[in-house]
């Protein structure tokens, strides 16, 4: 049995939303360095197209990945129109070493050929549309809001997911469940910031396999934390 289910079994308590904001505030206090994302949509060229096709070349890949794989990518395919027009076997030595950069480069060249044909070259800013594009599932299209857009909502990686049920904010099987309890434990005003924080502290505190328990500012509200405590089993790392 994963500790995860154990935590769920020994304290399944979840927390209020006053205890919610508090955490957000814990964990805004934690982390030290910006997402890949958050970086690809404050440069000074950014444009909601880069961003859908950051977030679409990070999954499963690690964020310095993706970064320099859009770097690459976006110095000689800045839009859709370039993009469109492109060889597959282009952006794959282009977006290589990002997780199946060969079925993403031709997802993000097919994603071009749409928004250039369908959209006159402007990335849809509606979820609906979104999902419509090859390859974009909510978490992608919460991103594209979010970080393109200013428009509240919350996407769901593994990260956020993780760390929700892991501290007892949620207690849900899947990504989807996840952000539905985040949207109605937090109010609208949290949204925007809700997956920034949870990813970046994710990466650096409460890492998938080894959380840094001890010196994690959240301890005292999280619901693994305290059943480690409970049982006797000592927090994983510092
Ligand atoms: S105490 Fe451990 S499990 Fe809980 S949020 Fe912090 S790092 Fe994650």
């Amino acid at each position: 049995m994963s500790n995860l289910t154990k935590t769920v079994k020994l304290h399944a308590r979840l927390k209020t939303k006053k205890e919610a904001t508090k955490i957000l505030g814990l964990i805004g206090d934690s982390i030290e360095h910006d997402t890949a994302l958050r970086n690809v949509s404050t440069e000074r060229d950014s444009t909601p197209f880069k961003v859908l096709i950051s977030t679409m070349l990070s999954a499963r890949t690690r964020d310095p990945v993706t970064e320099a794989a859009s770097a690459r990518l976006f110095e000689f395919f800045p839009d859709s129109k370039s993009l469109s027009g492109a060889r597959s076997s282009r952006i794959s030595k282009l977006i290589y070493p990002v997780s199946f950069y060969q079925v993403k480069a031709k997802r993000i060249i097919s994603v071009a050929k749409i928004i250039e044909k369908d959209y006159g070259g402007k990335t849809p800013s509606k979820m609906d549309e979104l999902l419509e594009l090859p390859g974009v599932g909510r978490k992608t299209a919460n991103c594209v809001l979010v970080y393109a857009y200013n428009t509240p909502a919350i996407p769901v990686d593994v990260h956020v997911h993780r760390i929700s049920n892991r501290i007892g904010l949620v207690s849900t099987r899947t990504p989807e469940e996840t952000e539905q309890e985040l949207s109605r434990i937090y109010e609208e005003k949290y949204w925007l910031a809700v997956n920034e924080l949870f990813v970046s502290f994710g990466q650096t505190v409460c890492k998938p396999i080894v959380p840094r328990c001890g010196i994690c500012r959240v301890k005292a509200y999280c619901n693994y934390y305290e059943n480690l405590v409970r049982t006797g089993e000592s927090p994983v790392s510092a």
